[in-house]
């Protein structure tokens, strides 16, 4: 991409250090500028248009342009555009919306703690699972484990979390807390000959091994999406969770679900928890809350986790832990808005029904002798491309698919090799087909 002088992409090139980019390779060639977006659809400011295959950051579920979300925080803003809930305050939006999620929860949860990021989310919830190891009278119990290949954030302790390399190299990441267990991707990691349903119950083996080895009364806490995302959206094994949930319950170990892809309707349920019949005792939420129109972010926790929590802060005086930002009126306010919209329109019903042409067309992409595999559940997928096809470097291929399909009018993410898929929820059939009609093609001209 030519950068003309004074340009926009010129003008953020010289000014802005971007995200999950080669800051050398965004000072030649600039950036795509968005502009504006309708639906599943953004704009550049060229006026190109884009079907947006991945939500922005798999994220925004009710679309873009959605009207009422605009005018909820309008309102909030001439009402109150801001107040905190430190120290004995609150406001009206921050106290539904935490009913709400309370409602909706889909195992018993006891009270909700609001952050700004999924990542906040995840180190509150770290932080909070130390405070009540202390609390409990065991010190010892500190280690957090995690899976190779999982995504929790960017912040210290939730990229320690996050079992990617590009989140540790160089970051002097993890935090020796943090331990990273077998990620459950059965086509990378299966051994010779076995089953998936073997595999699952090794993956389980593995972290029961893991437990045993470090001692299992310094495990405090087992953190994992119930469909990994940006891992490149690795789908559990069948039996997988059902062989997981019993050895965290065996040794007492804290089950955290980061629902922050999952939830509010991407698996076909309204969160992964219900897909998986998952037992969490503590679930983080963001993205799809506020359909990313505002930055917000929860931590649910049970009346286990929070009654020694709030013992805690009793007998120290304060619960030591806040954000400015945490429960803003207009965050809330757009996040309550959003989830009315998401029951109202019963998206999670859409992505039920869309689901079987999503997932069947994700699977046509594997006719292309590029794609080794495709993998998804509801309204998320990826094909995985093989990178010893055309290109030797490991997400040479990714890349130039990605670019490709930017041409062709579809924004998807590859992560590495992996071709991502996680379009707004209220994308309909004929979308869906246009979508895929762009990857096939896009594929077609590469192979
Ligand atoms: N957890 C999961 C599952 C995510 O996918 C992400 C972000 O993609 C995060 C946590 C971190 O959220 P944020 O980028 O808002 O900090």
């Amino acid at each position: 991409m030519a950068q003309l002088p004074n340009s926009l992409e010129a003008r953020d090139s010289a000014v802005q250090l971007h995200s999950y980019a080669d800051a050398r390779l965004q000072e030649e060639t600039g950036a795509l500028v968005i502009d504006r977006g309708e639906g599943i659809y953004v704009e550049d400011i060229n006026g190109k248009r884009y079907i947006e295959g991945m939500a922005g950051l798999w994220s925004v579920a009710v679309g873009f342009g959605e009207k009422r979300l605009v005018d909820v925080a309008a309102r909030q803003m001439e009402k109150l555009p801001y107040y905190h809930t430190f120290t004995y305050k609150t406001h009206g939006p921050s106290i539904e919306l935490a009913e709400k999620l309370i409602e909706m929860a889909p195992v018993p949860m006891s009270k909700v703690y609001f952050t700004n990021s999924g990542s906040e989310a995840n180190d509150t919830a770290i932080k909070l699972i130390w405070y009540r190891s202390n609390a409990l009278g065991q010190p010892q119990r500190k280690k957090i484990i995690s899976r190779v290949r999982g995504y929790h954030g960017v912040t210290l302790a939730s990229a320690s979390l996050t079992g990617l390399p590009n989140n540790h190299r160089s970051f002097d990441l993890p935090i020796p807390q943090v331990l990273h267990t077998t990620c459950p991707h059965y086509r990378s990691m299966k051994k010779d000959g076995e089953s998936e349903a073997a595999f699952a119950k090794r993956c389980a083996r593995d972290l029961e091994d893991m437990i045993l080895a470090e001692g299992p009364d310094t495990i405090a806490a087992f953190f994992a999406e119930p469909v990994m995302g940006a891992g490149g959206v690795i789908v559990p094994p069948e039996g997988y969770w059902a062989a997981v949930q019993p050895v965290l319950k065996k040794y007492g170990i804290l089950f955290v679900a980061d629902e922050v892809i999952c939830g509010f309707g991407r698996t076909g349920n309204m969160f992964g928890t219900q897909t998986y019949d998952l037992q969490p005792d503590m679930m983080t939420l963001s993205k799809a809350l506020s359909s990313s129109y505002q930055p917000i972010s929860a931590l649910l926790i049970n009346d286990d986790v929070y009654q020694p929590i709030a013992d805690e802060s009793h007998r120290i005086g304060v619960l030591g832990h806040g954000y400015t930002g945490s429960g803003h009126p207009v965050a809330a306010a757009v996040a309550l808005e959003n989830l009315k919209i998401i029951e109202e329109r019963d998206l999670v019903g859409n992505v039920r029904a869309i689901a079987p042409l999503f997932q069947k067309r994700l699977a046509g992409l594997a006719e292309n002798p590029l794609v080794v595999e495709t993998r998804g559940i509801g309204l998320i997928g990826a094909a995985e491309l093989s990178h010893e096809t055309l290109a030797a470097t490991p997400g040479a291929l990714g890349a130039k698919t990605n670019a490709t399909f930017q041409e062709k009018g579809l924004i998807s993410r590859n992560m590495g090799d992996a071709m991502a898929f996680c379009p707004p929820l209220i994308i309909t059939e004929a979308q869906v087909n246009e979508m895929f009609d762009i990857a096939q093609s896009s594929l077609d001209a590469i192979a």
